[in-house]
This record gives structure tokens, C-alpha cells and sequence, in this order.
């Protein structure tokens, strides 16, 4: 195959689908050279049914608001492949959720499940309905709404969503709610991320930033590096940056920033216990303001409108938020402050001329596929748990997590090495991923 050929068929394909042509490229020109080594693959057409979901659900979601006004949102679910398992993957709510992203996230979610040791096919969903100064009941009767039509597609076996960006315990406890009352059977497996008490994974809201650090401290220490004593700058204060600065700060690291859609917070002596668990309560709030820590600490942070955490000078930088949140120029003043490392969090979280600038300065760089990959695999766990009708304690979550993060680690080191001894960690991870679905597709035939 070339690279090149198939993105420009998919580009005349899908006009405008901007997110999810980015995602393809990247992970297109970096399999290219591997891909090529197995003719069985070409003959199959593998990477052309690889680039398009099995199939697509829209739907529209009509739910009433706190004034008594009718409201019409879009509701989605791409399946993407289901090669080595059901689909799985979250749903994202947030005002700018179209077609587009949710095929670049299905497709992310693919080569990410893969690389996670766990039997979980790719998919994603969500809609354009933006939580931010909703009331809970606005969410709730919004949740219910989705549910009410995506019912009849997903299932344990079938499609197991999960949160994403906008979807967190609250959101999924009333997604299940409906879910239940629907189907009219108990099926704890339909989605993960769910409470304690009714089939959630104990570790699971801390999982995908838990991962990250273990991730994180993998690529230092095979660098030669230590993450004891380094500045660490998140973007967010969702799930994710919450996760990400508990653990940074247990193994030694030093948060030095957190931010949101109006500005960064300066945490100049590092973040406390106080203010990681305040990241919870404004992420409660749904009012979408970094500023609000600043404003409850203010001896501790420091607030500055319209700035990014990539403003504040840090050894790592983390981004915990949303997609293409970090660009070229922002690369540029990271490395000039001196940064060494920059792990992707978030879900494609840096644009591909950020990451070509990283890589060419010499800075360790790991994609979020590889990186974040410990929220689903929580999630995988969490389906197994119930599965079995049990439920493992923290130690053994933890344990697992670690492994499957160090295994992930050890992939990307095995299709990633290049000849000078340092490892290509998005070349690795995508290979990786991409190796174990083309070679289950290719085993089950022409479909
Ligand atoms: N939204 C998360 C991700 O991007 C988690 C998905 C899940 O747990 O299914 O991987």
C-alpha cells in the first residue's frame, strides 16, 4: 500500500472530516513500511476496510430543558471494528462533537484497545449537547433521552460504551439507569465506568491517569531519567487531569499547572491534596472555570485569562483535555522553557506539526493511544468483574493496570526501536495496534 494513495482516495471520500483524515495519516504513513512486509494484507485489502467504521448510528435526541423549552441534540455510536472483540470505547458530550471526531476517536480507540492485551474491539459515540451550566436535572433528563434510542444497539457482548470528555460516573449512572429500565434485565456490562456499588471497578475513574504516570515513568526510566523531583503541566481538570496529578504527585513530581478553557492556573510550589480534590467539585459544578482553584487557593495558584499550561515552564508536559491542544508554537515555547518530555493524554492531544517538532528536537514523545490506554483497560477489567458476577480490590486492579501499561510500553519499545537505540513511540504503538487487528481480520475472512 501507499500511504499517500489511500489518504488522498479518503480525503475525495470524506471531504472536511478534518479529525478523523489526521488520525488515518498518522497511523497510514507510520504502519506503511511494516504493512508492506506482508503481501496476505494487500490481497485482503486490509487497510482499506481498516479506514471505514463497520457501521455508523445517528439519531436525534429530543429532551426538555429547566424552563420547560424542547431542545434537539444529535446522538451518535460508530462501531469501527470489531476484529478482536465488542466494540468499546466512551461517549463524549461537548458542544463541538460532530461525525468527524467521532470517527477519529473510533478509530484511535481501535489500535488502542488492541495494544491494551484485552479481547475489546473500537468504537465511540456521543453528542453536540455541551454540559456546561447545565443542572443536573438537565442532565439527567438529557442522558435518559440518549439512552432512549442508543438502547437497542449496544450490549455486553455487542458494544460496551463508556465516559469520555463531558461523561463521567454522574452521566453514566444515569445513562445506566434508563439502560436498565429499558431492557428490563440487569446487565451490569452494558457500560463501564459505573458506581461501586452497582458493578463499577474500584480504580477505574483513577485509571486512565494512574496509567499515564505508570506510562510516563516507563519512557523516563528507559531513557535514563527519573520522574522523582520533575515539574509536570496538565491541561485540564476533568477525570483525566484529576487521575494524572494524584499519582505525579505520589511518585514524586511536582504539578506545577492545571487549566481550562479561560486560562491556566500557576501552582508554583506544586499541587495539594486540597486542590486535587477540588478539581472534583468543579468538575460538579459544570461551570467549565480553571479560574475557580485560583479563586478558592489563592496563596497556592496564581490565574492568567487565555493562556495554556504550555505558557507555564515545566520538565513534562501532559495534555489531559481534548484533541489538537497543543500546537507547533506551543511545542516551541515548551522545549525553550526547557521541557523533555511531552506525553499525549488526551486523545490525539497534539497536532502532527507539534509532534513532528518534539521529535526533531530530541524531546521523549509518546501518543496518547499508548499513553491513556489504562482507562480502557480498567474499563476491560471492569467488563471481566462482571462477567464473573465479583469484584477484585484496589491492589488488584492496580497490579493489573501496571502490568498491562508495562506491556504497552514493551510493544511500543518492539515496533518502535530505531537503530540509534531510541524508541519512535507513535510509530511503535500504531504498529503494535494496527499488526494485532489486521492479522484477526485476515483470519476471519473477507466480511
Ligand atoms: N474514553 C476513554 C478513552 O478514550 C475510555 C473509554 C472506555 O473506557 O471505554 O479511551
Amino acid at each position: 500500500m501507499k500511504a499517500n494513495e489511500i489518504m488522498a482516495a479518503l480525503e475525495a471520500k470524506h471531504p472536511g472530516e478534518d479529525l478523523f483524515l489526521q488520525a488515518a495519516r498518522e497511523v497510514l504513513e507510520t504502519v506503511e513500511e511494516e504493512y508492506n512486509k506482508h503481501p496476505e494484507f494487500e490481497k485482503a485489502k486490509i487497510v482499506e476496510r481498516m479506514v471505514e467504521p463497520d457501521r455508523i448510528f445517528t439519531f436525534r435526541v429530543t429532551w426538555v430543558d429547566d424552563k420547560g423549552e424542547i431542545q434537539t441534540n444529535l446522538g451518535y455510536r460508530v462501531q469501527f471494528n470489531s476484529a478482536i472483540g465488542p466494540y468499546k470505547g466512551g461517549l463524549r458530550f461537548h458542544k463541538a462533537v460532530n461525525l468527524s471526531m467521532l470517527k477519529f476517536l473510533g478509530f484511535e480507540q481501535t489500535f488502542k484497545n488492541a495494544l491494551t492485551t484485552l479481547p475489546m474491539g473500537g468504537g465511540k459515540g456521543g453528542s453536540d449537547f455541551d454540559p456546561v451550566g447545565k443542572s443536573n436535572e438537565e442532565i439527567m433528563r438529557f442522558c435518559q433521552a440518549f439512552m432512549l434510542e442508543l438502547w437497542r444497539n449496544i450490549g455486553p457482548d455487542t458494544d460496551v460504551p463508556a465516559g469520555d470528555v463531558g461523561v463521567g460516573g454522574r452521566e453514566i449512572g444515569f445513562l445506566y439507569g434508563m439502560y436498565k429500565k429499558l431492557a428490563r434485565e440487569y446487565n451490569t456490562g452494558v457500560l463501564t465506568g459505573k458506581g461501586e456499588t452497582w458493578g463499577g471497578s474500584i480504580l477505574r475513574p483513577e485509571a486512565t491517569g494512574f496509567g499515564a504516570l505508570y506510562f510516563v515513568n516507563h519512557v523516563l526510566e528507559t531513557a535514563g531519567q527519573k520522574l522523582a523531583g520533575k515539574t509536570v503541566a496538565l491541561s485540564g481538570f476533568g477525570n483525566v487531569a484529576w487521575g494524572a496529578a494524584i499519582k505525579a504527585t505520589e511518585l514524586g513530581a511536582k504539578v506545577v499547572a492545571i487549566s481550562g478553557p479561560d486560562g491556566v492556573c500557576h501552582i508554583k510550589d506544586g499541587i495539594t491534596k486540597e486542590m486535587i480534590d477540588y478539581m472534583l467539585v468543579m468538575r460538579a459544578s459544570n461551570r467549565n472555570k480553571v479560574q475557580d482553584m485560583a479563586d478558592k487557593f489563592p496563596a497556592a495558584a496564581t490565574f492568567t485569562a487565555g493562556k495554556k499550561a504550555w505558557s507555564i515552564k515545566c520538565d513534562i508536559a501532559l495534555p489531559c483535555a481534548f484533541q489538537n491542544e497543543l500546537n507547533e508554537a506551543d511545542a516551541k515555547e515548551l522545549v525553550a522553557n526547557g521541557t523533555m518530555c511531552c506525553c499525549e493524554v488526551s486523545n490525539m492531544g497534539c497536532t502532527a506539526e507539534a509532534i513532528h517538532y518534539f521529535q526533531h528536537a530530541g524531546i521523549l514523545f509518546a501518543p496518547g493511544k499508548a499513553v491513556n490506554a489504562g482507562g480502557v483497560a480498567t474499563s476491560g477489567l471492569e467488563m471481566t468483574q462482571n462477567a464473573a458476577h465479583l469484584a477484585w480490590s484496589g491492589e488488584e486492579v492496580d497490579a493489573k493496570l501496571k502490568w498491562i501499561m508495562s506491556s504497552i510500553h514493551e510493544q511500543c519499545v518492539r515496533y518502535g526501536k530505531k537503530a540509534d537505540g531510541t524508541i519512535d513511540y507513535v510509530k511503535g504503538a500504531n504498529v503494535a495496534g494496527f499488526m494485532k487487528v489486521a492479522t484477526a481480520m485476515l483470519e476471519q475472512g473477507t466480511i
